[in-house]
């Protein structure tokens, strides 16, 4: 099966540019995963329960709810959505080659856009499932204002400008915010430290981990606290503690891209700046994959819709050449049914 242009993931990167591409007619082929990465069809979003930063929902909306109207809404259009995971790719050269899970043959592909996104690493301790989004969570800014962290004691485990940026943000909410630091120094940058270290509703402590959630025994019942223990002295203590955010990195779901499209030193696709694009010509990468520092639905969907109108663009001039060289074929299926070319951005 060939596609003109296939979308790779399944959250707000992945059905926004499914939305264009569908609107603008090249009939896009997403394959949402199934479980890929350790997440379910739909992203990151579908572990969440309410989300109360995505414009348009004055109300908020639950996660998996907002994503199933993305791929709805993606499905309204005609995109057509296959519920497998791509397992390996080939991109030395066009049409480039896709491997579903489970097949011998390749799909193939004029234009490809990486949308598979990202997972915050977790800790694993003991109590963390019983109280992950009861208490903990790995984004400040998007569950921090919830009623059950006001004027609270919180904590953030890490020591880079996440933790930085996120205690800060907490700051405003809980009563007083500890960042537990496992080594002896920040990793932040030094502006973000010292922003950090002059806060007066921050402690930073250094040299301790946690390492048990504690709480309410019941179902659904809400954390109360951590035990910590000091690296160096070995001593443990019990503290009190309603919310704890972890910022221990992210991991970009890029295994199959690698030592072909270029990398950063964690694994984030280097996008040129401002755009979609991608080392390799025609392939186009959109949402956490590529954003290390923002990592939002907003900014996901945003990038989502950059890489579909570049990659539209990619297919115009690539159409425009074939045209030239008198291989019409294939390509005249982009147009509408009056042979006029659709575009949805007539700058483009
Ligand atoms: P992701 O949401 O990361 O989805 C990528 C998808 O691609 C996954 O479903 C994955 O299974 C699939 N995939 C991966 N590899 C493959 C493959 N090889 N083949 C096929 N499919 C594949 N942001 C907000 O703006 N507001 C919030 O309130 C908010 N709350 C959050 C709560 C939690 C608990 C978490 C973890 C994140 C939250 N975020 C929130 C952040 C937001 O979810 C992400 O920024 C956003 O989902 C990133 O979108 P994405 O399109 O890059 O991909
Ligand atoms: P980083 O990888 O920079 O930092 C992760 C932090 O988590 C480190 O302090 C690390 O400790 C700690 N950590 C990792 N594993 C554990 C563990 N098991 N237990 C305890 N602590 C642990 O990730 P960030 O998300 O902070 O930043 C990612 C990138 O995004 C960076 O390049 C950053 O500069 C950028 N960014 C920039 C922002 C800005 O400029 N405003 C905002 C947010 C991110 P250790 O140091 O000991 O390894």
């Amino acid at each position: 099966m060939h596609s003109k242009v296939v979308i790779i993931g399944s959250g707000p990167a992945a059905h926004t540019a499914a939305v264009y591409l569908s609107r603008a007619e090249l009939k896009p082929v997403l394959y949402e995963g199934m479980l890929a990465n350790g997440i379910a069809a739909g992203g990151q979003l579908t572990t969440t329960t309410d989300v109360e930063n995505y414009p348009g929902f004055p109300g908020g909306i639950g996660g998996s709810e907002l994503m199933d109207a993305m791929r709805a809404q993606s499905e309204r259009f005609g995109t057509k959505i296959i519920s497998e995971t791509i397992e390996k790719v080939d991109l030395s050269s066009r049409p480039f080659k896709l491997w579903p899970e489970y097949t011998d043959e390749p799909v193939t592909a004029s234009a490809i856009i990486i949308a598979t996104g990202a997972s915050a690493r977790r800790l694993h301790l003991p109590g963390e499932a019983k109280y992950w989004q009861n208490g903990i969570s790995a984004c400040a800014v998007c569950d921090g204002a919830v009623p059950i962290f006001r004027q609270k004691p919180l904590v953030v485990i890490g020591g880079g400008d996440s933790a930085a940026e996120e205690a800060m943000f907490l700051a405003k909410y809980g009563s007083h915010v500890t960042v537990l630091v496992r080594g002896a120094k920040l990793r932040a940058s030094k502006t973000m430290a010292k922003r950090l270290l002059a806060h007066p509703k921050v402690t930073v402590r250094y040299n301790t981990v946690a390492t048990e959630v504690t709480g309410e025994p019941e179902d659904r019942g809400l954390m109360t606290g951590l035990r910590l223990r000091d690296v160096v002295s070995g001593a443990e203590e019990d503290m009190r503690a309603n919310g704890l955010f972890y910022a221990v990195g992210h991991d970009p779901a890029t295994a199959m891209f690698k030592g072909v499209v270029d990398m950063d030193a964690e694994s984030y696709i280097v996008t040129k700046p401002g755009t979609s694009y991608t080392n390799v010509e025609g392939v186009f990468a959109a949402g956490d994959v590529q954003d290390k520092r923002y990592r939002q639905a907003i900014t996901s969907a945003g990038s989502g819709c950059i890489a579909a109108l570049e990659a539209e663009k990619f297919l115009a001039e690539a159409e425009d050449e074939d045209v030239e060289d008198g291989m019409e074929g294939e390509n005249q299926a982009a147009k509408g049914a009056g042979g006029e070319e659709y575009r949805s951005n007539p700058l483009l």
